[in-house]
């Protein structure tokens, strides 16, 4: 076993706040056997031995919303509040699939031959390969690991290097709720890419489950492919906000700057692309500015905090890119548009931007932001707007407001999106289905669909 350790680091301040240790490829190889020894009797563990435990570490998990809320804002950013409703999240999603494990029902299917009889049943693929981005330190965990083992796989699982210590203690969770040993093995590394290799090739993985970018996403697709692993990906976005001319404009900008900016902006889910009607532009812009402007930035751990700061100064100099860019090519700046000066040294802060007039031939129309960047095009024909909406590789969540039943109705069907919210901007639940079409990935995460992703088909022809 590797000794040496890593910083984790508060992106707040650019104190570090803890080390973990710096694991490489023999450990997680090494953590691959140690769950494809406990597969055995994992597996073959009564869905409701399984439930019990998932159940009891929601319980614990909701014990500790508190503390481990705190451990979030300090390691990734988010105001303490966001950070709870986080955590919160992540604990549903055990809650969910400790029901759902119990619902792996099969089926008897009628043969045309007299004699014979069909019979389906679903076995979990076998162990289970993670990989977990830092934005959602506790909800992108526990929404693979809690269907993975519901199932009865067994996981590896690497948090991002930014956010390892909620891995630590959603783990220590897990343990305490009752896991055996060798179910549920955490790997922390500075550097994911040999990790990922081993993930990839060693042939005791059946399944790989990813979220992060798009360019990760499709490596380790390719990576995999040659060994016909199964994979789920979960990847970037680039969603547009669409307001007809029937909606209510201020309805519409009080939900754009609430999921425009969770997080920072750092969500795959956040707008990217912002289109009003013109007849509306000018009261849309009127409230949203006004909301945008209020929202406080700072240290999340501080009271009335609504903004923490980016993940890392890469992250600042993306988003202080496509804001110049966007300006040099006629976008106007309504409200910020700049780094936070004074007490935001040391942190990696961007004042929440409201851009107008932003047009295709801007870098931010086409590539996701990932910041606090909210980007408003105009438009003006209604028959145009969803091939507007479409023309980008990605597909994961849009958003239409309007008042008018078959215009929500036709947009919904017609947009190329995995999760689209109708004048609702929190269509996400444990419950419900969440993944995307085209470049943003494959498989869903939650819902039943989200148990059928670590399950094998196994069918049983029988000659009576
Ligand atoms: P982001 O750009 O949002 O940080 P990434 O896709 O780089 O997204 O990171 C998401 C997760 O993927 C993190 O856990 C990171 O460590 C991991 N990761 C990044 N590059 C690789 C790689 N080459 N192989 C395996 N995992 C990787």
């Amino acid at each position: 076993m590797s000794q040496s350790e890593f910083e984790v680091t508060n992106p707040a301040t650019g104190d570090v706040i803890a080390h973990v240790p710096d694991q490489g490829r023999a450990d997680a190889r090494q953590a691959i056997e140690r769950a494809n020894a406990a597969f055995a009797s994992w597996s073959t563990t009564t869905a409701y031995q399984r439930a019990a435990i998932l159940r009891r570490a929601w319980q614990l998990m909701q014990e500790r919303k508190q503390d481990l809320a705190n451990l979030m804002t300090r390691e990734q950013g988010k105001p303490l509040k966001t950070a709870a409703i986080e955590v919160q999240y992540g604990a549903d999603f055990l809650l969910w699939f400790s029901e759902e494990a119990k619902r792996q029902y099969g089926e008897t299917i009628p043969s045309a031959r007299a004699d014979q009889r069909f019979i389906v049943q679903h076995h979990p693929v076998g162990v289970v390969a993670a990989i977990t981005p830092w934005n959602y330190p506790v909800s992108m965990i526990t929404r693979k690991i809690a269907p993975a083992l519901a199932a009865g796989c067994t996981v590896v699982l690497k948090p991002a290097e930014a956010t390892p210590l909620c891995a630590v203690e959603i783990f220590k969770i897990m343990q305490e709720a009752g896991m055996p040993d060798g179910v549920l093995n955490l790997i922390t590394a500075s550097n994911p890419v040999p990790i990922g290799e081993e993930f990839c090739t060693n042939p005791l993985v059946r399944k790989i489950t990813f979220t992060g970018s798009t360019a990760v996403g499709r490596k380790l697709s390719a990576d995999a492919a040659p060994h016909l692993k199964r994979v789920s990906m979960e990847l970037g976005g680039h969603a547009p906000f669409i307001v007809f001319a029937d909606a209510d404009p201020v309805h519409a900008a009080k939900g754009a700057a609430l999921i425009k900016f969770l997080n920072t902006g750092q969500a795959c889910i956040c707008p990217n692309r912002i289109y009003v009607h013109r007849s509306i532009e000018k009261a849309f812009l009127k409230t949203f500015t006004e909301r945008v402007e209020r929202l406080a930035v700072g240290n999340g751990l501080d009271d009335g905090i609504n903004i923490g700061p980016l993940v890392n100064r890469a992250a600042v100099e993306k988003v202080s890119r496509q804001v110049e860019d966007a300006r040099s090519k006629g976008a106007e700046v309504l409200c910020g548009g700049g780094e936070l000066e004074g007490k935001g040294r040391g942190g990696h802060f961007y004042l929440p931007t409201v851009l107008s007039n932003v047009s295709p031939d801007m870098i931010i129309y086409r590539e996701e932001t990932f910041g606090p960047v909210a980007a408003v095009v105009p438009f003006d024909d209604n028959d145009d707007i969803v091939s507007m909406a479409n023309d980008t590789n990605y597909g994961l969540a849009a958003y239409v407001y309007t008042r008018d039943l078959s215009t929500a109705m036709r947009t919904f069907e017609q947009l190329q999106f995995g999760i689209v919210g109708i004048n609702d901007i929190n269509p996400t639940s444990a419950a419900a289905p969440f993944g995307g079409m085209k470049d943003s990935g494959l498989g869903r995460e939650g819902a039943r669909e989200g148990l059928n992703e670590y399950l094998e088909t196994k069918l049983g022809g029988f000659s009576i």
